[in-house]
Order: structure tokens, then sequence, then C-alpha cells
């Protein structure tokens, strides 16, 4: 017998995950807010497109969620088609979006009042990984749950690694983001003051990649995103925004003093605000742009 899997939160990384899931293995029902993407995706894979997040849940093995923040997991939880309304005693939820620790923490202890486990498992390796099966997963939770995942989380990923307890994926994940912010927005600083003392941008990431200054923004982002201008859609600049704004939170509650991402959050926060909800990530550059008057070019 498959195992019964339910999947919520069709996407843009949401979608290519649940993909792998759509196996002979598993038998697969897939929920979306909006309904159609989840009835075109049904009919594309041959699996059932659940009418709501309760009705996804009823009798599945595992619930896997993807969705922009842990609030809005939460807040599939109650009400007469709500998640706890599906679940059943022994069920696993695999919360694979990039959330914050205190929520995650919250709905875990609600599920657990059920008998239902809950890990956290947020992923990286963006649209292309989740495409290609690569992704690397980090797990919050009891080790014996992440166990107990394993064949839907290597049908996704490639890589999981337990990180600690309920909220250790959270953290691990807004801070590997933060750093992806501030990778970005340093080498948009620092390659329009290049391009202004004379230096192209393309000669300029020709010897940082070569050198020490470098990092996958500036070996992947700005190359194939920036120099040629097509800042493809792949991950929204609301949720990087999101994510910083998680790692700053994560530091002030551990009291580590952390001008620089306090700082990047603040600047992530300003490029999301002027750039709106669609933009994607990498277009933080733009904003950077527009403030210093010129283009890296
Ligand atoms: P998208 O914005 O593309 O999709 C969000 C999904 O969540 C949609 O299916 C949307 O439904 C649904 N949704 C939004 N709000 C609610 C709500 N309140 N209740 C129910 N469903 C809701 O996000 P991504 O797929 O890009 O990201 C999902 C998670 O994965 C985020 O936490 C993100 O940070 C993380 N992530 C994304 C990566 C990427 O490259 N895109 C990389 C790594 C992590 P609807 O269709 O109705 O709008």
């Amino acid at each position: 017998m498959p195992t019964s899997i339910a999947f919520l939160g069709l996407g843009a990384i949401g979608t290519p995950m649940a993909r792998h899931l759509a196996i002979p293995e598993f038998a697969l029902a897939v929920w979306n807010r909006t309904a159609y993407k989840a009835q075109a995706f049904a009919a594309a894979h041959s699996v059932r497109a659940a009418s709501s997040p309760a009705d996804a849940a009823r009798g599945a093995a595992f619930v896997v969620t993807c969705l922009p923040t842990s609030r809005d997991v939460e807040s599939l939880l109650d009400g007469p088609d709500g998640l706890l309304a599906g679940l059943e005693k022994g069920t696993l939820v695999i919360d694979c979006t990039s959330g914050d620790p205190a929520t995650s923490q919250r709905i875990a202890a609600r599920l657990a009042e059920r008998g239902i486990g809950f890990i956290d498992a947020p992923v990286s390796g963006g649209t292309i990984g989740a495409e290609k099966g690569t992704l690397t997963i980090m797990v919050g939770g009891d080790p014996k749950l992440m166990e107990r995942a394993m064949p839907v989380l290597k049908a996704m990923g490639e890589k999981t690694v337990h990180c600690g307890p309920i909220g250790a994926g959270d953290a691990l994940k807004a801070v590997n983001n933060a750093l992806l912010a501030v990778h970005i927005w340093s080498a948009g600083e620092g390659l329009l003051a290049l391009s202004r003392a004379g230096v192209r941008p393309e000669i300029a990431l020709d010897v940082i990649n070569a050198s020490s200054g470098r990092s996958n923004s500036s070996m992947n982002l700005f190359p194939e995103r920036v120099l040629t201008r097509a800042f493809p859609r792949t991950f929204r600049l609301a949720l990087l925004d999101k994510d910083v704004k998680i790692a700053a939170q994560v530091a002030r509650d551990e009291r580590v003093p952390s001008p620089l991402i306090q700082l990047t959050s603040e600047l992530f926060r300003a490029a999301h605000t002027a750039l709106g909800e669609e933009a994607d990530h990498v277009e933080a550059v733009k904003y950077l742009e527009q403030m210093a008057g010129g283009t890296i070019s």
C-alpha cells in the first residue's frame, strides 16, 4: 500500500517539491489556497486535489506544509476545514516553510497535545534545487521523527541535517539567508563603487571570484541575473526580508550583538517596501542602484 501524504502550499518552491512526491510509493493529496493551482497540479500528476486542509490531512501519514511564514501555517490549524479537524493521532507534520522558531514551537506544542508529531524542515537550494530534488533540508525536532520522515525528505532533497530541537531548522535557515542578503547587498555596493572608479563589473567579478571575497552572489547571482539585467523571479524579496527579520530576532533573543544583521534587516525591509510583493530577492540591487543614482554596468 502506498503511504498517504498531503502537501499544502503549491508556490514557487512547493510545486517542484510536491512533484517528487507524485510517485507510486506515495498516495498524494495536494491543497492550495487558490484552488485552481491544486486542481491543475492534480490533473497533471494524477493525484488528488483536496478541498480543504482538513480534507488533505484525513488519513495521511505525513502532512508537508510549505507556506510563506509559520504564522500562515498556524492559521491553517483551526476551524471546521482546518488541519486539526483532519489530522489523526500518529500523523507527522513536516513544515518546510522557512519559519520562525517561536511559532514552530507553539504549533508543535498544540499538535503534541493530540499525539501528532511536528518537525520544522526548511529547505535551501532554490527552485532549481527543488526541481532537481537536490535540496538541503535542515530539521528541528525529535531525531526519531526525522528518521520517520526520511522517505519523504529523501524524495525531495539530497542532504538532510538534524540541527537541534524544534525551531533549530528555522533559526539556521534564517541565518543562512541573512548571510545571502549581506552578500547581495555588499556585492552591489562594491560593484557600484568599482564601476564609478572605472572598473567594469565583469572584470571585477572575474577577479573577486578568483579571490577571497567571492560568494554564491558574486559567483552566480550577479553574473547570471544582475549583469544580464534578467532578474528572474524565483524567490521573492518579501520572503528574504522575512528571513532576515527572523535572523535579527533570533540574534536579539539570544542577546548576541548583531549590528550587521539588524542593519541588513532594515535595508531589506526598505527594499521590499519600495519594490513590492512580487519583486525577486536579487532586485534589492535595483533599490541600491536607485539610491546610488546609477547602475552596475
Ligand atoms: P510563494 O509566495 O511562491 O508561494 C506561497 C504559497 O503559500 C502559495 O501556494 C500560496 O497560495 C500559499 N499561501 C500564502 N499565504 C497563505 C495563507 N495565509 N494560507 C494558505 N496558503 C497560503 O512562496 P515560495 O513557494 O517561494 O516559498 C514558500 C516557503 O519556502 C517560504 O517560507 C520561503 O521563504 C521558502 N523558500 C523559498 C525558496 C524559493 O526559492 N522560492 C527557497 C527556499 C525556501 P496562493 O497560490 O493562494 O497564493
